[in-house]
């Protein structure tokens, strides 16, 4: 049996930038993927918006983090990521949503977060075009941005090879055998069996089956996401749009857009209510329902030429946190799942830090933050409001 440091099960948002910080620190480690390259999974289906706007302090910190790595990773690599540091605007139309945000700026603030609330003129040069009608105003965080998916995944991927990461696509974990003292002694595919110190689940919609495969029960259910993007127009939009607003049709309970660095918009929708299961085939109702909303918000866009639609899978928790840390009642797994509808934003944050705990015995922010992602936490006693 081959022997590594680590093996990280997953070759997405979340494995490939842990692959690439265990590798910086000098582990041997070995990816595997069941997919035929990386970020095949949901990574490629998020839009690429990074933002650390949450309510979750432990979020707040991680997507700091990834902020610092994305934005410097041009500099450190020579590999153009698409960064693009428009930030993040939520317009505000109504009483509920105002308070909403409102509420999270002290924690928001506390956690040193570049955010603030601008009135609707400030909105209006912010988005230009924006429906002034009722508009009261919004939260702005300058610093959040957006970045290419795909280019990111594959630039990890690339500089973790450089460090020595092996990655084994179409190589599909079937089996995690432990010992008697509950140690993974060996990880299965299809063709070979592999054996490691650490073993990372970074399995994103699937992690919960991986974590079956040593008797554990950690609630990651996906569910299902539309998403679209049109032909590339001049630049205009800086930040990425969130309207909190529950959709007029009774079908959305938000929506986000953005404009990449190539000029194209790229945008979702929340479905309310949520869509369990796996389901990534394209519905006939997305366009017509996102059309609307975005037409609504911002009426220029009625002369958009959409380029694709697609769907992915959200992998949820039930407080809307993502999972990471030790697991519970095993030596030697640890867990970066359950990254809800911010796992590309997360990604560098998680690797970095898991990449420190495996490797030092401690995360990179403090205890008491690092433990509201802990996985032996009650995953039914809050949820997260930006979720
Ligand atoms: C429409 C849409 C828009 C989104 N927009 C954003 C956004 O703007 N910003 C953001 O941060 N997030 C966004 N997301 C969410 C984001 O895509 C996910 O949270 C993130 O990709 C999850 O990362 P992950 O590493 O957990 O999973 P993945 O990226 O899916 O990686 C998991 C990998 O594990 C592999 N795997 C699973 N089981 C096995 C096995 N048994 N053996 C080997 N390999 C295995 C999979 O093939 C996969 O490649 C969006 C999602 C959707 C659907």
């Amino acid at each position: 049996m081959e022997t590594y440091d680590v093996i990280v099960i997953g070759a997405g948002s979340i494995g490939a930038p842990s692959a690439y910080f265990l590798a910086q620190r000098g582990l041997k480690v070995l990816c595997l993927e069941q997919l035929p390259s990386s970020g095949q999974g949901q990574n490629k289906a998020a839009i690429g918006g990074v933002r650390a706007t949450h309510s979750d302090p432990a979020k707040i910190k991680i997507c700091q983090k990834s902020l610092e790595i994305f934005s410097g990773w041009k500099e450190l690599t020579g590999t153009d990521i698409g960064w693009k540091k428009g930030g993040y605007c939520f317009p505000v139309y109504e009483d509920r949503e105002e308070k909403i945000l409102k509420g999270l700026l002290p924690i928001q603030k506390k956690y040193n977060l570049n955010i603030d609330w601008i009135d609707d003129s400030r909105i209006k040069e912010v988005i230009p075009g924006i429906n002034p009608e009722k508009l009261r105003g919004g939260t702005l965080s300058p610093e959040d941005g957006q970045v290419s998916p795909l280019k990111a995944i594959n630039s990890f991927v690339h500089e973790a090879q450089k460090k020595g990461t092996k990655f084994l696509f179409q190589s599909k974990v079937t089996a995690l055998k432990t010992d008697s003292q509950g140690c993974i002694v060996s990880v299965e595919t299809q063709k070979e069996k592999y054996s490691a110190g650490i073993v990372l689940n970074a399995a994103g919609a699937d992690a919960s089956e991986i974590c079956k495969m040593v008797g554990l029960d950690i609630p990651v259910f996906p569910d299902c996401h539309e998403a679209g993007i049109s032909a590339p127009i001049a630049p205009f939009l800086d930040p990425l749009v969130v309207d909190l607003r529950p959709g007029a049709e009774g079908k959305t309970s938000n929506f986000y857009f953005g404009q990449n660095s190539e000029g194209q918009i790229i945008f979702c929708y929340t479905p309310n209510p949520p869509i369990l299961g796996t389901n990534r085939h394209s519905t006939s109702e997305f366009m017509p329902i996102i059309a609307r909303r975005l037409v609504d918000l911002i009426p220029r866009f009625k002369n958009l030429t959409i380029r694709r639609v697609w769907r992915g899978l959200y992998p949820m928790t039930p407080d809307g946190v993502a999972i990471v840390g030790k697991a519970p009642g095993l030596s030697n797994l640890y867990l970066g799942i359950g990254m809800c509808g911010q796992g590309f934003m997360m990604g560098p944050g998680v690797g970095a830090n898991l990449a420190s705990l495996i490797n030092q015995g401690k995360s990179l922010m403090e205890d008491e933050v690092f433990t509201l992602l802990s996985p032996s936490r009650n995953f039914y006693a809050k949820k997260e409001v930006l979720k």
